[in-house]
């Protein structure tokens, strides 16, 4: 009986081995406390960068939507949705997405590119 030394080596359970030196729980912490620090960041307003936004806001011309605070507000001259609403209610979303949708391809494709950016800049859309 040879006495060689066990050669033990973990796997994911998707079959793939990890690295002998990965941290992994650390890892998984360390991205979760990213996710939370994203949700705690409420995106700045596209226009003056400096106040979390308040509403998905639709400029002339071109029916160019941005998610701004209130600094656009004398500017404004457009449809706008309130953010809270909007990110707040799934049902909310699904009525104003669908209402959206019916619009111009412009006009709603515009929208629906601000709602992504605002979700890249840390925006939770919710339940
Ligand atoms: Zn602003």
């Amino acid at each position: 009986m040879s006495s060689s030394t066990s050669t033990f080596t973990a796997h994911r359970t998707d079959g793939q081995p990890l690295h002998p030196h990965e941290d992994l729980i650390g890892h998984l912490l360390a991205r979760q406390v990213h996710r939370k620090e994203l949700r705690r960041k409420k995106p700045r307003c596209e226009v003056c960068g400096k106040k979390p936004a308040v509403s998905f806001s639709m400029f002339y011309p071109g029916y160019r939507w941005l998610f701004v605070c209130m600094c656009t507000a004398e500017d404004e001259h457009g449809p706008w949705v309130s953010i809270k609403d909007y990110c707040g209610s799934q049902k909310f979303r699904d009525d104003k997405d669908r209402h959206i949708g019916e619009k111009r391809a412009e006009y709603s494709e515009s929208f629906f590119a601000a709602v992504a950016r605002y979700v890249d800049a840390g925006g939770v859309l919710r339940q």
